[in-house]
């Protein structure tokens, strides 16, 4: 009996010390690369809005699915505090650059950025918005602007730009412009199905591209009831995009948490910010079935200056309840949340500027620079 236990150890720490030798082999190597990138922007989403979906969301947050977590810098070239164009153009193409420049450095020559540098490895490439689609963050990934104002030239950008779907608002830039071009019947001869009513019932054909332009300019608030458009079209987008055998990338905003916050409007910040968290939902629980996908949410910077204090009555802190209350209509300094999930989210911890999560998705996906 003795002599069985004693080999029984043996053959245990014979095992261990196997499996030590493979772990370290293993980190040898590196850290595995996903295949698809899904980076969700909560436009205006600082801390504390994000922190508004632990105290006004029934249930559990999904940010507590966040493991690796950073901060990160978002000061652009021209002022101390940044603006959504300079904030995405950080994300998409790597440099810092001026308040308004769309996929443009500080001498307004085009950037190459993430979504055209996987398009040419032969991604699928894909857009989600809550703003029109030609909004400064969306855009900033695949258009290229001295100014986020050029709306019209936005959208003729990405009529010839390598995006296989987008869904978001915008359709009065496409059709019923000062040039008189329609440009829904040129999405279409460039191998598009275009639809301007609503989100399909079924999954789409993965030989054709697709675009969804569903309102005029930005979509409707939640408050006047835009629904799950936002995770529909996420969910969709993943669904048409994973077909693709060499991978994907979707870029995914809630653009409207940053109206709110300019607003003023604690509910509007709320309830867009809610939606955000819906959506992140369908992103981790398609990683979490895919174990291929790295997903990353953080936002270009915080709108608002949200805080929420415990209330103040005749001079008394009523800690009992929370008052949301804003210190500005615009856009702060604040440090921003990074969270990443999947293969490659350890590069995503610590404290670093905004354009560095450009290098970390380059690095993760092992692509060189330029
Ligand atoms: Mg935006
Ligand atoms: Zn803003």
């Amino acid at each position: 009996m003795k002599k069985y236990t004693y080999t029984f150890l043996a053959v245990a720490v014979m095992v261990l010390l196997a499996a030590c030798t493979t772990n370290r082999v293993t980190s040898a190597t590196g850290i595995k690369s996903p295949k698809n990138i899904i980076l969700l922007i909560g436009d205006g989403m600082g801390l504390t809005q994000v922190s508004t979906t632990y105290y006004y969301k029934e249930g559990e947050s999904t940010f507590s699915r966040f493991k690796h977590i950073g901060l990160h810098q978002n000061q652009p070239t021209s002022h101390k505090v940044t603006d959504s164009a300079s904030g995405a153009t950080a994300f998409s193409a790597g440099v810092k650059t001026y308040n308004g420049a769309i996929g443009v450095d500080q001498d307004t020559t085009p950037v190459r950025t993430i979504l055209e540098m996987l398009a040419a490895k032969g991604f699928r490439t894909g857009l989600v918005a809550t703003s029109s689609i030609v909004h400064a963050t969306p855009a900033s990934f695949y258009a290229h602007t001295a100014s986020r104002n050029s709306y019209e030239e936005i959208a003729r950008q990405l009529v010839y730009a390598p995006v296989n779907f987008f869904a978001g608002g915008g359709t009065k830039f496409f059709a019923g412009r000062s040039d008189k071009i329609n440009y829904l019947d040129t999405l279409q001869q460039r191998g598009f199905q275009v639809s301007t009513e609503s989100l399909p019932k079924t999954s789409l054909n993965p030989e054709e591209n697709h675009a969804y332009l569903l309102a005029s300019d930005g979509m409707p608030k939640m408050q006047e009831g835009r629904g799950d458009f936002l995770p529909k079209a996420t969910d969709l987008a993943l669904d048409y995009l994973s077909k693709d055998k060499d991978g994907f990338f979707l870029m995914v905003e809630g653009s409207q948490i940053d109206w709110g916050g300019h607003a003023n409007d604690a509910d509007y910040v709320i309830q867009e910010t809610l939606d955000f968290d819906q959506t992140l939902e369908v992103a981790l629980d398609f990683a979490a079935k895919d174990k291929n996908t790295l997903v990353i949410v953080t936002a270009d910077h915080e709108t608002g200056g949200l805080s929420l204090s415990a209330s103040t009555v005749y001079g008394q802190g009523d800690y009992s309840k929370i008052t949301p209350s804003f210190s500005t209509g615009n856009h702060s300094a604040a440090l921003i949340p990074v969270f990443a999930y999947g293969p490659g989210a350890e590069h995503f911890m610590g404290i670093y500027q905004n354009n560095e999560i450009f290098d970390k998705m380059v690095k993760a996906m092992k692509l060189s620079r330029r």
